[in-house]
């Protein structure tokens, strides 16, 4: 049998590595910009965790996780999302004690989900928190630094949808509505959204299917019960996006569906991609930590879809960094393969940030000039035994750019650095 991939989760071939290796670059120097630390965390889980964090009555909690038994007889799961495992760090390592964090996170998480364009079974997340600050300033400082992220990686045309799930009050009095108006539509309702009614009827609200669409339509809406805190807070919300000049539409259907959500919620969207539309959501959850058995605090934060984003950078032509080598090196003959392998390791030295492939494995001129052109260099450099006695090296441009000559081992360097302007 031939092994291959599991179903849904993907390789990355070196060609693309580039719009990865750039995205996390551009995306680091955002988080810093803002003062956010990063939190490595490991991949697997207790699976009461994400029980707990995410919700049992969830899709990625009721059919997506990855659970298992270990051999010790724990019961752990791969991570479906990137929050939980951020708060309960934080609670582990008492970050979260009467005080202010700004975190970011990334890796891989894992749901067993329909393989299809832009949702797959493993698939990259960026995830940046704020723990311990109420004000909605952190509200619009979360927001801002995703726009921040557009902007620097060259982005555009996304839609900001937001929402606010009020306070824990104020829900109580919309579900009680909600459930209301829901009984009396729940024989048209699909079977996951009358299980929910009892469990989560929040999350009815968000329903992909049709027909449960139609009667959310209708439904009592979350803004029209929002006390006079939780409109302060949306107020000030939106005047903070208003001043930095952040668009936005308010979509009163975008909810999360437990208690522990309050306040903002947002996705950022596009057109673009089909189906798979959300690029970046997130909100406040002012309850997350104290029911994991954290302190009372605050937080905040938001979960990005890496392959989303890289999808959506290809559409959009998103220039990346180069990651192609400056140099391939041809080298001939015994000595001159020797003083070959000692120059490329000085230039090296010399110039930090110069990508050069050595030749290895012998071959002729023509094929090390294949080779050269398929590396996607810009310059061949050529050393025969004949250069080698003159301790010199030929630079030859692979793509028009100035005359070969033939350069003193002495000047490589200087000519190199002039040449690539490195
Ligand atoms: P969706 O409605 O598309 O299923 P979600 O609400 O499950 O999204 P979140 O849990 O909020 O998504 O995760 C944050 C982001 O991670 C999403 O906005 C999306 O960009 C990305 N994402 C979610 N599921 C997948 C997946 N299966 N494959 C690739 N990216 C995903
Ligand atoms: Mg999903």
């Amino acid at each position: 049998m031939k092994i291959q991939s599991v179903r849904g989760m993907n390789d990355v071939l070196p060609v693309d590595a580039a719009a990865w290796q750039h995205v996390y670059a551009v995306a680091a120097q955002v988080f810093a910009a803002y003062g956010y630390g990063e939190l490595r965390l490991p991949v697997v889980e207790r699976t009461e965790l994400f029980k707990r964090a995410v919700g049992e009555v969830t899709d990625v909690v009721e059919k997506e996780m990855y659970s298992f038994e270990d051999r010790g007889g724990e019961n752990l799961s791969l991570r479906p999302e990137l929050t939980a495992g951020v708060v309960r760090a934080g609670i582990e390592h008492g970050l979260l004690f009467n005080q202010q964090q700004r975190v970011w996170c990334t890796g891989p998480v894992f749901r067993y989900e329909r393989p299809q364009a832009g949702r797959y079974r493993q698939f990259h997340q960026l995830d940046v928190e704020a723990f311990g600050i109420p004000t909605p300033d952190v509200d619009v400082e979360i927001i801002a630094i995703a726009a921040q992220l557009w902007r620097r990686l060259g982005m555009s045309g996304f839609t900001l949808e937001l929402n606010s799930l009020g306070t824990p009050a104020s829900r109580a009095v919309h579900r009680a509505a909600l459930v209301e108006y829901l009984s009396l539509h729940e024989a048209a309702l699909d079977d996951d959204s009358k299980r929910r009614l009892g469990t989560n009827p929040l999350r009815v609200l968000d329903s992909k299917v049709p027909a449960t669409q139609a009667i959310v339509a209708n439904a009592p809406q979350l803004l029209d019960h929002l006390d006079a805190v939780s409109l302060a807070h949306f107020a000030a919300v939106r005047q903070g996006l208003d001043d930095l000049g952040i668009p936005y539409v308010i979509n009163p259907r975008l909810v999360r569906g437990l208690d522990y959500y309050t306040h903002t919620v947002f996705e950022w969207t596009t057109t673009q991609l089909g189906a798979q539309s959300a690029v970046c959501a997130g909100g406040r959850y002012d309850g997350l930590v104290q029911q994991l058995g954290g302190p009372q605090t605050t937080g905040i934060g938001f979960g990005l879809g890496i392959e989303r984003l890289i999808a959506l950078m290809a559409l959009q032509n998103v220039p990346v960094a180069d990651n192609r080598p400056h140099i391939y090196f041809c080298r001939f003959g015994a000595a001159a393969e020797r003083d070959a392998m000692k120059l490329a390791e000085q230039l090296r030295i010399d110039m930090p940030q110069l990508r050069l492939v050595l030749n290895a494995g012998g071959g002729g001129l023509k094929s090390q000039l294949k080779r050269a052109d398929a590396s996607g260099a810009r310059y061949a450099l050529i050393l025969g035994d004949e250069e080698t006695a003159a301790r010199c090296v030929q630079v030859k441009s692979l793509r028009g750019e100035g005359e070969p000559n033939q350069c003193p081992w002495s000047e490589l360097a200087a000519q190199l650095s002039a040449r690539l302007a490195l």
